[in-house]
């Protein structure tokens, strides 16, 4: 099943690698079901926290018309930053798989820890390594592809 759900993240990577966007993907699962999805729309929206996983995180909160997403699952392809770990412990997601680690920014257990920090009142479930290959691929095509335009 992780598998699966993480196809649909990578999913929305590649949206935003169509649009130029450092290309990273997310999605909320809830009972089986997707119920928030997000890309990278930093660019566009010209918005420091357009981050894949608060756009996943708005849409799935308002779906279930609720802040807390305690018992979600939320599957996303690079290992989230210190704001991105900050919102999903805020929302209390129950689980987290990620793709692939962030060597530069990752608070998940790269760099630092947000998801089971001993003194936050909520952690989390963390998992990494699902399609790892492809979504860290992903990304160096698009570096690449960056300067190579350049
Ligand atoms: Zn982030």
């Amino acid at each position: 099943m992780d598998i699966l759900y993480m196809r649909e993240a990578l999913r929305e990577a590649k949206k935003a690698y169509s649009t130029y966007e450092v290309p990273v993907g997310a999605i909320v699962v809830y009972n089986g079901e997707i119920i928030g999805r997000g890309y990278n729309q930093r660019e566009i929206l010209k918005d420091p926290t357009a981050h894949a996983e608060i756009l996943a995180i708005k849409e799935a909160s308002k779906y279930i018309e609720a802040w807390r997403l305690l018992n979600c699952t939320m599957y996303v392809t690079l290992e989230p930053c210190a704001m991105c770990a900050g919102a999903i412990v805020n929302a209390r997601i129950g689980r987290l798989v990620i793709g692939t680690r962030d060597p530069k920014r990752g608070c998940c257990g790269t760099i630092e820890d947000l998801t089971n920090h001993p003194k936050f009142n909520h952690r989390l479930e963390v998992e990494f390594g699902v399609l790892e290959d492809e979504c860290s691929s992903i990304l160096s095509d698009f570096f690449r592809e960056l300067r190579e335009s350049k």
